[in-house]
């Protein structure tokens, strides 16, 4: 179904497989295990020469729907869906990575998933640089012989720095190593990290593709070759699983994806457009902005600039919080990708508890906030932001 159809239909369509009842909806399968006909089937399936379902940790109908369906509309051989984002990137990590490896990460990369690498995975022996996300010639300079993963976040969050994918394809190409993206902010309806060369794709489906802030889940997509031996693998075995609910309530934000991503970008630059305009505004970070400083790359590998906004409030975190505390419709929250606008302050939120000279040298300053932007009226969401603008 996948070379046939486009996205709009594979979002729709992809990876169903109806039960005996013909239901039309895909079916929800809330089970733990499943049953076998006899003793011989039951060993048929555990060693593999029959196909079908035997344990949820590692196979589950309902799961396996959203897993073709997300590969579809990324262009992947093989997806393998994990309880959360992060877990989409530790399953990748622990499924293809081993002590003594080196892997290079973007410094602009979610904050857990810098904990992550830098505390975590270095007690098991995991070497990781951090460089620049801009910076390419950092990137190559950073290359050791053991080096086996380069990995990175393209929008950044929240300064939305781009990363270029195609270039760093190319320096993880000569380098013997894998480039892993995570696009958590375009999603496949904005850009496609495969195409480009990258041979990993990572998702948070907590936020876009879900869409509706209900649910924790994430992705790991790629060729089956790395994919299936390694990091579904791990999963099988550490069970960092998606539940059936989880994969059937984001199965329904996909349905929806395309349109919320291009009504949310197409407001957010707008938004962006307006904010760029107001007095007490120092700077807009939008990469659908002529003044973006990657905007000509962005719009290379991006269909449009997405739907997160980033700016500073000149007056630094007294004036940022003013903006915040007046809003009364949009949500205070860190979550993005939601249908609701929502607004964060990450110099005390999200990179709190980084050290205020990290924070400095990641550009995060006090007056920086970011707005995700949703699917209310634009004019609602412009007067919330400006009567704390005008405080
Ligand atoms: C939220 C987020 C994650 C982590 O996803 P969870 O589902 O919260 O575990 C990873 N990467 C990016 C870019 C994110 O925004």
């Amino acid at each position: 179904m996948t070379d046939k159809y486009q996205l709009d239909t594979l979002a729709v369509r992809a990876g169903i497989e109806r039960s005996q009842f013909g239901e039309h909806s895909e079916a929800l399968y809330l089970t733990s295990s499943f049953v076998f006909k006899s003793a011989a089937q039951a060993a048929e399936r555990f060693a593999e020469r029959e196909r079908g379902p035997i344990y949820s940790r590692f196979t589950n109908p309902t799961v396996s729907v959203f897993e073709q369906r997300l590969a579809a509309l990324e262009g992947a051989e093989c997806c393998v869906a994990t309880a959360s984002g992060m877990s989409a990137i530790l399953a990748m990590a622990m499924g293809l990575l081993k002590a003594g490896d080196h892997v290079i990460v973007s410094q602009s990369v979610f904050g857990a998933t810098v904990q992550l690498f830098s505390n975590i995975l270095k007690r098991f022996g995991l070497d990781t640089t951090f460089v620049s996300a801009t910076d390419v010639a950092a990137w190559q300079k950073a290359v050791k012989p053991n080096t086996r993963l380069l990995f990175l976040e393209t929008p950044s969050n929240p300064l939305t720095e781009i990363s270029d994918i195609s270039a760093l394809a190319a320096v993880a190409r000569k380098a013997g190593a894998l480039l892993a993206v995570d696009n958590c902010f375009c999603t496949p309806v904005l850009q496609k990290p495969l195409e480009l060369g990258a041979d990993i794709v990572i998702h948070s489906a907590t936020k876009y593709l879900d869409g509706q802030g209900r649910v924790l889940g994430g992705a790991v997509l790629g060729k089956t070759s790395v994919i299936r031996e390694g990091v579904f693998g791990f999963l099988r075995t550490a069970g960092p699983t998606l539940s059936p609910f989880n994969a059937w309530v984001i199965l329904k934000g996909l349905e929806t994806l395309r349109i919320r991503m291009e009504a949310q970008s197409a407001s957010a630059l707008e938004l962006a457009r307006w904010i760029e305009q107001q007095p007490r505004i120092e700077r807009v970070f939008y990469p659908g902005l002529p003044s973006h400083p990657q905007h000509a790359l962005a719009m290379k590998q991006q269909k449009s600039g997405g739907g997160i906004v980033s700016f500073v409030v000149k007056g630094g975190r007294d004036a940022a919080w003013k903006v915040v505390d007046n809003t009364r419709l949009i949500s205070i929250t860190a979550n993005l990708g939601d249908t609701k606008t929502t607004i964060t302050h990450p110099a005390t939120t999200t990179h709190g508890r980084v050290s205020p000279e990290a924070r400095a040298a990641a550009g995060i300053g006090d007056g920086l906030l970011r707005v995700a932007v949703g699917l209310e009226a634009l004019d609602d969401i412009k007067a919330d932001l400006a009567r704390g603008m005008n405080a």
